[in-house]
């Protein structure tokens, strides 16, 4: 029996993740669960699933949620550092990490410290601190499986074992496809007047806001050639994005010999999740058998700096190392908060980010203070500049 903590339990991957637990009650049990203030929802999937422990971070959450559940036997804790107990919580064997964005790292190396299975939807934890948190996985022995799709295509398309030296397994290439997103067609004199719903409203799979926006701009799949560099352990020069706009593909890797391996299947997060619970063993995820007659082709293309500049800033951060990409995912998280709130254009999402990497100073990334203060200071560069009105 494995014992489950999900963090991010109210959102999209947490979800999914609930979904598959529920098909194998005699594999996987629920220890504790967290969200941030979403007490509806808790307090359904609390009666539903029944974890031992309820985190809401926020203390009001928390209040309202103890009422609720007065009398049913869930503990129900709150604050920030409850996430990082339930992630060490020796009862616990396997980690979900579905928290989105930086607030995510600390109870994932929690995990990670505690040597626990650790399943990585928050790629931003991975983003911000590569170094740091690959040396912990290492150092603790824990158990690191890539949940973004294209990382657990990858990961399934790779030889067993050891993921680093992929070279010397003949591996001389990964291909990180994506959709393209809602806008990969969209007129470039369009994109000005793009509202948070059109960007949110991907073609193929459905997520969370904030990876939605990071879908419509790129920088997702900008977020995931760094996440894709540390877990791989390869330089972004090996790794190539291709747009693929079916997502039927969900990555690739090529071999010396000419061999290309790709993973398949239907867009539907509970594929990677219950590959990731069960690995090395195959359970059943609830997920549609492939139709591949109904899909009928599968097209591909180049992907566009021009359109997606996003993803010429992923690039330049990852090259440049230490804290730069830190920093780009802290100027991402601020500038599509203030989009969806409809305070700035879709397009100034990017330019934002690109002046906030200009004018915020990068360090080697040689601790978790060094890199949290980085964060810290490109979050305000980014909100000056949307309050100063240069929007
Ligand atoms: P959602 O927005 O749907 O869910 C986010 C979860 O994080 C919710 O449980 C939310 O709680 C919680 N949360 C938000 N803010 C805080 C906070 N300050 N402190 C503690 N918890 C917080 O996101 P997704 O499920 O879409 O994405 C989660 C992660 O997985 C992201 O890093 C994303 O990049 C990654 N991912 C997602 C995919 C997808 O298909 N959705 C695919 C690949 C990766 P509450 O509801 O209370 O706000
Ligand atoms: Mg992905």
């Amino acid at each position: 029996m494995q014992r489950v903590c999900l963090l991010g339990a109210t959102g999209s991957i947490g979800r999914s993740t609930l979904d598959v637990l529920a098909r194998h009650p005699d594999r996987f049990a629920l220890h504790a669960v967290s969200a941030y203030r979403n007490v509806e929802r808790m307090a359904e999937l609390c009666l539903s699933h029944r974890p031992q422990i309820a985190v809401m971070v926020d203390a009001d959450a928390a209040e309202e949620l103890r009422r609720r559940l007065d009398g049913q036997g869930v503990e129900v804790r709150s604050g920030e550092q409850a996430l990082i107990d339930i992630a060490a919580d020796e009862r616990v064997d396997t980690v979900m990490a579905a928290i989105v964005g930086a607030v995510g790292l600390m109870p994932t190396l929690s995990a990670v410290r505690a040597g626990k299975r650790v399943l990585l939807a928050n790629k931003e934890a991975l983003v911000m601190a590569g170094q740091l948190f690959m040396n912990a996985v290492r150092e603790q022995g824990a158990e690191l499986l890539p949940i973004d799709s294209e990382h657990n295509a990858i990961f399934q398309c790779l030889p067993a074992g050891e993921l680093r030296r992929l070279g010397d397994k003949g591996v001389t290439r990964i291909w990180l496809t994506g959709s393209g997103g809602p806008f990969r067609e969209r007129p470039l004199d369009a994109f000005d007047v793009i509202t948070p719903e059109e960007a949110i409203a991907h073609p193929n799979w459905s997520m969370g806001p904030k990876i939605s926006v990071d879908s419509a701009t790129m920088m997702n799949k900008g977020l995931e050639l760094i996440e894709a560099c540390w877990l791989f352990d390869l330089p972004q020069s090996e790794i190539e994005i291709l747009l693929h706009p079916q997502s039927i593909i969900h990555s690739m890797v090529a071999y010396s010999d000419g061999s290309v391996l790709a993973q398949m299947g239907n867009p539907d997060m509970r594929t990677p999740i219950a590959h990731a619970l069960a690995w090395p063993d195959r359970i059943d995820s609830g997920v549609e058998p492939l139709d591949l007659v109904k899909v009928s082709q599968l097209n591909f293309e180049a992907a566009d700096e021009k359109r997606f500049p996003c993803l010429r800033l992923a690039r330049a951060a990852i090259t440049e190392g230490g804290t730069r990409p830190a920093i780009l995912n802290a100027a991402n998280e601020i500038a599509v908060e203030a989009f969806l709130a409809g305070r700035i254009a879709f397009t100034r999402i990017p330019q934002l980010i690109e002046d906030c990497m200009h004018q915020t100073e990068a360090h080697a990334a040689e601790s978790l203070e060094r890199i949290l203060a980085d964060d810290a200071a490109a979050r305000d560069c980014v909100r000056r500049a949307i309050d100063g009105g240069r929007v």
